[in-house]
């Protein structure tokens, strides 16, 4: 048999449910934390931002959550994703290595983040609502839910962070193209954002600042909800059909088990959604991955954040939530990998993290250009940005074992394309980009301003 190079399964694979690693975890996650009274948030508490079943997932003790027939319609545009088996890049590594990538930019978005959007705007529609707000940083949240408000007729109003907004221009036009309003944060749409450019009239923004218009925006009227795009339980959840195809995937290609398992984590959506499913394997004592997070040494919240309580945006509108934060106020400097400059991390990844259920590493944005660069001459597709970080830990793994002999089986997620990340690759082939060295002074700064937990 000639080694396939993709894996492609029928629409009928698609999974008929999402997995909820919550209860196979060996210890309870830490709740989120009213900010006022230092107890935990209880449904009431997030009924404003978001609608009942999207609370009700959150908090759910279920393995498994049945996806929505008319959710399933409209994961078929793209789904089930392909499995590349990259033998091109094995090559040009001359390694022993098998490298499989679950390549999920084939989305209308041109990422991992429709698997959520579609859900999340399926559930506001259904009970009711008539606008959804969000935030994006890179512009590839912003598109996502777009492109899913179009699909169930409900408004969607986005704040992107000022630098990507005069960056990237394309994006905001696809966010428009698929009828959503889009402004540039901080605005002048909301006290949070006013307050910010009254401070600081040239400030270029963040996730945490857009974050904080958002959900500012989303507070005023009753039809109108927030939605979100990584960090928390229900969007990790639903990003879960990426590991549940990937297994069958692995069964097809005649592979028993990934030996590592890689991902980039910005607020660690993709990642958990690769890998929960094969954790899940893991804990059954069927299969012993390692697995191992990749975020920017700019943005480095797991490998040298503190876990604690901590708003998940610049304002503090949010709960408390415990995870590996950097501040709230921090701002990250700025990496082309904009979606993973986010301050915090998802508290249930935290928490796991706590656990040792997966290692952590951080990387320099050079580096991780150079791996979308092999990369992409050996396979063709282009990287985002974000992925790429997960590349260069793959690529450093491979070469490795090109000189051990060992033939390591090793997955990883290509969670999105860079077509409209030409700037960046430009900025790197023309030997213009920067690292950023990160001083345990700025850290150290922003972590003083922590919130104390009342109670
Ligand atoms: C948003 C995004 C990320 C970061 O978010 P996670 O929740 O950590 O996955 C990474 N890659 C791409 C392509 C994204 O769009």
């Amino acid at each position: 048999m000639t080694e396939r190079t993709k894996v492609i399964l029928d629409e009928s694979e698609i999974p008929a449910r999402w997995y909820n690693v919550m209860p196979d975890l060996p210890a309870p996650m830490p709740p989120p934390l009213h900010p006022g009274t230092g107890q935990p948030v209880g449904p009431e508490d997030l009924a404003p931002l978001f609608p009942m079943e999207l609370i009700r997932q959150e908090v759910s003790a279920d393995s498994y959550v049945d996806i929505p027939d008319v959710v399933r319609d409209v994961y078929r545009l793209w789904r089930p994703t392909p499995l590349y088996r990259a033998h091109r890049l094995e090559k040009a590594l001359n390694t022993p290595a098998r490298i499989y990538y679950k390549y999920e930019g084939v989305s209308p978005a041109g990422s991992h983040k429709p698997n959520t959007a579609v859900p999340q705007a399926y559930y506001n529609a259904a009970e009711g609502t008539k606008r959804l707000t969000t935030e994006t940083g890179a512009g590839q949240w912003g598109s996502a839910l777009s492109f899913a408000c179009a699909q169930y007729g409900i408004d969607c109003e986005i704040w992107m962070v000022r630098a990507s907004y005069d960056q990237k221009p394309y994006r905001r036009t696809m966010m428009e193209t698929w009828g959503a309003t889009v402004h540039a944060s901080p605005s002048r749409t909301t006290k949070a954002g006013a307050d910010i450019l009254a401070a600081d009239p040239d400030s270029t923004g963040s996730l945490g600042i857009a974050i904080s218009e958002a959900v500012e925006a989303a507070g005023g009227s009753a039809d109108t909800r927030y939605a979100l795009g990584s960090v928390l339980n229900h969007v990790l959840m639903h990003q879960t059909v990426i590991g549940e195809e990937a297994l069958k995937q692995f069964a097809v290609a005649g592979e028993s088990a990934p030996d590592l398992i890689v991902g980039c984590t910005g607020g660690g959506s993709n990642f958990a959604g690769l890998f929960f499913p094969f954790l899940r394997e893991k804990l059954a004592g069927r299969i012993n991955p390692v697995i191992r997070a990749v975020e920017p040494a700019a943005c480095p919240s797991f490998t040298r954040g503190r876990y604690a309580y901590d708003f998940g945006d610049t304002a503090g509108f949010t709960p408390l939530l415990k995870m590996h934060t950097l501040g709230h106020d921090f701002i990250p400097d700025p990496v082309h990998a904009g979606g993973l400059r986010y301050h915090g991390m998802s508290p249930l990844l935290s928490h796991m993290y706590e656990l040792g259920l997966f290692e952590a590493e951080a990387r320099q944005q050079r580096e991780c250009f150079a791996a979308a660069i092999t990369f992409a001459r050996a396979e063709g597709i282009i990287p985002a940005p974000e992925p790429t970080h997960a590349l260069a830990s793959v690529i450093e793994e491979a070469k490795r074992c090109a000189e051990s002999g060992e033939p390591k089986v090793i997955l990883t997620a290509l969670c999105g394309h860079g077509h409209f990340d030409m700037a960046a690759y430009q900025r790197y082939l023309s030997g213009e980009m920067e690292d950023f060295e990160l001083s345990q002074e700025r850290i150290d700064d922003a972590l003083t301003r922590l919130p104390t937990v009342a109670g």
